[in-house]
């Protein structure tokens, strides 16, 4: 089955300007903004600039200069936050909720990069 992508869901809005938002980077292929609803004291989503739906569209359909784009930007904003282990962070947490069993609320891949705290136990066990 092909994938399908809603070009109405809200970050397909924020790539297209209609709605704002609070840019961290935004790159060729990709850009970075806070998360409206922090669960972190550092929160962050990288979206790709392409209509992707999933990591699994993305990684099937994206062209190889959209997938080193979109994976050096993630890098990058790790940096800018001072988390990386490259400089000595305290680390991350990178997470991409996916589909119905992922709980994904938005359907245009994006990464959360959580910060800036012990985050815990990933998922409690079942
Ligand atoms: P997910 O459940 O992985 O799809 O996460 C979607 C995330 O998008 C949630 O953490 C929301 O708080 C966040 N979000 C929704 N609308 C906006 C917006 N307009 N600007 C920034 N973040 C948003």
């Amino acid at each position: 089955m092909a994938y399908s992508y809603d070009p109405e869901n809200i970050f397909a809005k924020i790539l297209r300007g209609e709605i704002p938002n609070s840019t961290v980077l935004e790159t060729d292929h990709a850009l970075a903004f806070h998360d409206i609803a922090p669960a972190a004291p550092d929160h962050v989503l990288v979206i790709p600039k392409g209509p992707y739906v999933s990591y699994d569209h993305f990684a099937s359909e994206a062209s190889d200069a959209e997938i080193v784009g979109y994976t050096r930007a993630i890098g990058e904003v790790c940096k800018m936050l001072g988390v990386d282990l490259g400089h000595e962070g305290e680390g991350f947490r990178l997470i991409a909720n996916t589909g119905r069993n992922g709980v994904q609320d938005v359907p245009h891949l994006h990464v959360h990069i959580l910060a800036g705290r012990p985050l815990g136990p990933m998922i409690k066990k079942a």
